[in-house]
């Protein structure tokens, strides 16, 4: 049989009948645990993430069985393989049209930093047009590894105020990109 578990409940005072607690904590929770990720997957990282998806890893668990492939409808986007630079334009704007709050994993060598391909066609580095939260190296990483980037991101989604995105830094960050 399996054992389901559920969420760790946000700090908070609690007595008979009722729990109190900060709002933002709350939603922190509600989205660490229903993140919809859009995979932006060019080669073989990619196929990583598919066995992550897949029964014997089975992402599901994270409340993430929900891909989008759509911009609108992402707030996680996942870059996992090498991108050329004639593909970073196409990359930011798929970054532009997702609504806030998103956050980015990088998965792997050449999204994170062009891996091997130290030549004239490759990005080296997402990082290089759109802000990056998590980075997970490795070429290919194994799947665990690109679940433990998903879990990064879910602590930070957990922890960040429902205000950063409004804040001096976080505007000052997408400035340094040209996004406004
Ligand atoms: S990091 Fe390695 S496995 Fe991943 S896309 Fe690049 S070459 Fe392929």
């Amino acid at each position: 049989m399996s054992e389901i578990k559920i969420a760790e409940k946000p700090q908070g005072i609690e007595g008979e009948g009722f729990f109190a607690t900060k709002l933002s904590d709350v939603i922190g929770l509600a989205r660490a645990n229903s993140l919809w990720p859009l995979p932006f997957a060019t080669s073989c990282c990619g196929i990583e993430f598919m066995a992550t998806m897949g029964a014997n890893y089975d992402l599901a668990r994270f409340g993430m069985e929900r891909m989008s492939f759509s911009p609108r409808q992402a707030d996680l986007l996942m870059v996992m393989g090498t991108i050329s630079k004639k593909m970073g334009p196409i990359l930011r704007q798929v970054y532009e049209q997702m609504a806030e709050p998103k956050w980015v994993l990088s998965v792997g060598a050449c999204a994170c930093s062009g891996g091997i391909f130290d030549s004239y066609s490759v990005l080296q580095g997402i990082d290089k047009v759109i802000p990056v939260d998590v980075y997970v190296p490795g070429c290919p990483p194994r799947p665990e590894q690109i679940m433990d980037g998903i879990m990064r991101i879910q602590d930070l989604v957990k922890e960040e105020s429902i205000r950063r995105r409004y804040t001096e830094e976080y505007r000052t960050l997408l400035e340094s990109y040209n996004i406004s």
